[in-house]
């Protein structure tokens, strides 16, 4: 088997690139390890920064998204009782973000793959990168109990944090930036209206709460909970009652409750792999950089990344020129660490530490005053949260 890109992994990240790639004339391959149901039902990421949004539009899977997807102009941040709204477009210049289900965007890009696009492999397992270095670049594969190869120009490694890509870059060459957090996230799907029309971040001395939603009529939120916690120790009572108390305002706002239909904790970790390219192979997404949900950045970056190379491999097969496909990781890895930075702010601002100091705990209140009552501070924060620029 042969393509131009070999593409590595179904999610965000790969279905996008080969989106982009299909659209300008590139042949593309994409295996992805699990089945299409997986795929398209994984509960993750939410919110769409206004540049993923328009990219989505730019590359004819936006339609569904402008239709069901809620378009919001702000955040709420809680502390001490008190709500102060973040209003997006008045701090940048009319900027806003989507709220529109990850799982909807790879429902979108696989029916358009499968119906327009090039070849999608389901249950199709890349077993290694060979050959980076070299102008052949191969991905072996398992499919059907059988392994094969594909032969490619280019790779591109977009098979998440677990995936083999990365694996492929030598020891010698790999830098990894770290942090994790001794805390985790305790999240909910709940059958209900959210209880309020844009999210709300609320820290509490208990700990931080999230009330964000997937869709007028379902509910997702979450806990902060110590790195260990089993979700099977929480009844949907006391996550109710939990968050009921983290969420509490001095006025009478209310916070429905509803059946829960999902139930998970997940970890919170920064990290980055330097480089993102080795040879022929370009690492993009959750492969390359994890980010903590709390800046709601982990999509919107691999989204940026595969924008980033589709363009150099345009470029290249247009001008014969490799310089944009040599800048690949540079050019990424400035927008990476100014996400990775937003994201450990909020989440530094948001959660309180455990064995965290009392001085330490009046210094995040302190941070949060200076957002409710600088215009400065607050513009800060919506145009990191509605995104960094692509180009
Ligand atoms: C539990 C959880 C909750 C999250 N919540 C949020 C959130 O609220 N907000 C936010 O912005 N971000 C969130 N994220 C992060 C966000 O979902 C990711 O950043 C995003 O999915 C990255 O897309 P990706 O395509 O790079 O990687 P992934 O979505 O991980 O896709 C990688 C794909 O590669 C496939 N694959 C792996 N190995 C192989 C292999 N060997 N061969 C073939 N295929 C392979 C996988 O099956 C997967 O389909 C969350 C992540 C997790 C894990």
């Amino acid at each position: 088997m042969r393509t131009t890109v070999g593409i590595i992994g179904a999610g965000p990240a790969g279905l996008l690139l080969a989106r982009l790639l299909h659209r300008a004339g590139i042949a593309s391959f994409v295996l992805e390890s699990r089945d299409r149901a997986y795929v398209e039902q994984r509960q993750r990421a939410g919110i769409l920064e206004q540049g993923t949004a328009d990219v989505l539009r730019a590359a004819g899977a936006g339609e569904r998204m402008d239709r069901e997807g809620l378009r919001h102009d702000g955040i709420e941040l809680r502390f001490d009782g008190r709500r102060h709204r973040v209003d997006f477009p008045g701090l940048t210049g009319g900027r806003a973000v989507t709220v529109y289900a990850q799982t909807e965007v790879c429902k979108d890009l696989v029916a358009l793959q499968l119906e327009e696009g090039g070849p999608l492999l389901f249950e199709a397992e890349a077993l290694a990168v060979e050959g980076a270095e070299t102008g052949t670049p191969r991905v072996r594969f398992r499919h059907e109990g059988r392994e094969d190869v594909l032969e490619c120009d280019y790779v591109a490694g977009c098979d998440g944090f677990w995936g083999v890509a990365r694996k492929a870059v030598p020891a010698a060459l790999s830098r990894v930036f770290e942090r994790t957090y001794p805390f985790g996230w305790l999240g909910i799907l709940a059958d209900v209206a959210p209880s309020h029309d844009e999210l709300v971040y609320a820290r509490h001395d208990r700990g931080f709460a999230l009330l964000s939603m997937r869709s007028p009529t379902v509910s997702r939120l979450y806990l902060q909970v110590p790195t260990e916690t089993d979700a099977a120790d929480w009844s949907d009572e006391a996550i109710w009652d939990e968050l009921e108390r983290r969420l509490a305002t001095e006025d009478d706002w209310r916070l429905e409750r509803g059946p829960v239909t999902q139930k998970s904790v997940t970890p919170m970790r920064s990290f980055v792999h330097e480089p993102m390219r080795h040879g022929r192979l370009f690492l993009a997404g959750d492969a390359a950089h994890i980010v903590p949900p709390t800046g709601a950045k982990g999509l919107n970056l691999a989204v940026g990344d595969v924008v980033t190379l589709a363009r150099a491999l345009v470029h290249r097969r247009d001008t014969g020129s490799e310089e944009l496909l040599d800048s690949y990781s540079e050019t990424c890895l400035r927008r990476v660490w100014q996400a990775e930075r937003f994201s450990y702010d909020m989440t530094t601002l948001l959660h309180p530490a455990p064995g965290a100091t009392p001085f330490e705990d009046r210094l995040q209140v302190a941070r949060l005053d200076r957002i409710a009552t600088s215009r400065a501070a607050r513009t800060d924060l919506a145009e990191a949260y509605t995104g960094f620029p692509l180009d």
